[in-house]
């Protein structure tokens, strides 16, 4: 599943590839259309698929952004503004092409739901291989409540005490680590990958009680996780399953990954362990982690 980095990546490359241009066309899957006639919420989260096309049309895209893991196409249609929030799920990817051919790889070109036909004869397609991703058109984040339950971003200057604060409420004191790094709530954009790198940097176990760590500790943990989401950026994301930039490329990070995935540990030698902490296989050293 994309996270922090990867949406980071999309978003790099998809501003000045959306940024400016008109929407003139809206096509939209069969599968979509066949879903939501029978009451599904594939991909289109609050608009039937004519509603979002109608709407959609003539739209102008003024920006695109990134908060959490979500992209905002922020939009414009004689002078109103309205903002289409893109989340990627497990498989989403968006693509900048002239035609649909160019999207090279079939696993993707063959789960291609929604294209917008541009004023200037360009697409932008957006492919996704489960349909875990979602498309939600709104006016502003204040209509989609979740948005505004986030946690600031990770680079901002209030995140640390947010996090610190959260940690030494009831509610998260008695969950592990793990599950509390990962809740939105707590920390924007931290999922599996990066949580699993961080606690191994800092040699915290990633079943210990969020309650029972040490403020020093704690801090540490926040620091790392915002190195290792930084470094993560600046490497283009990590390629594991089904993430793309706009251009199908894919990121080099996993390469620097030291405990996601891994049988033995880099640091000791010692065969990995995996416990399943809110659902997700967490991976960890049973002798530096504690
Ligand atoms: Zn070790």
């Amino acid at each position: 599943m994309p996270e922090l980095p990867e949406v980071e990546g999309v978003v790099r490359s998809l501003a000045p590839a959306a940024s400016g241009r008109t929407i003139r066309k809206v096509a939209v899957s069969d599968t979509i259309i066949k879903s939501k006639s029978e009451a599904k919420e594939a991909i289109l989260k609050n608009l039937s698929p004519e509603e979002f096309a109608g709407r959609m049309r003539g739209m102008t895209i003024t920006n695109v952004t990134r908060r959490s893991k979500y992209i905002y196409f922020h939009l414009d249609k004689d002078g109103d503004t309205h903002l289409l929030v893109s989340h990627l799920g497990m498989s989403g990817a968006w693509f900048a092409v002239s035609d649909i051919d160019e999207v090279r790889e079939e696993k993707f070109r063959r789960h291609i739901h929604v294209i917008f036909g541009m004023e200037d004869g360009g697409l932008l397609a957006y492919a996704d291989i489960r349909r875990f991703g979602e498309l939600r058109l709104i006016g502003a984040e204040s209509d989609y409540p979740p948005l505004l339950a986030m946690a600031p971003e990770p680079f901002d200057e209030s995140a640390a005490g947010h996090f610190l604060d959260l940690c030494r409420t009831p509610k998260f004191a008695g969950k592990p680590i793990k599950e509390t790094i990962m809740d939105g709530k707590v920390i924007s954009g931290c999922g599996n990958i990066y949580a699993t790198e961080a606690l191994f940097r800092t040699g915290i176990h990633p079943g210990r009680k969020t309650g029972r760590i040490s403020i020093k500790r704690l801090e540490r943990l926040f620091a790392e996780i915002r190195q290792v989401l930084g470094e993560a950026i600046e490497a283009g994301g990590s390629s594991i399953s089904d993430y793309r930039n706009i251009n199908g490329e894919v990121g080099g990070m996993q390469d620097r990954l030291r405990m996601y995935g891994r049988q033995n540990c880099p640091d000791c030698g010692a065969q990995t362990k995996r416990m399943t902490i809110a659902g997700r296989t967490s991976v960890y050293c049973p002798k530096c982690q504690r």
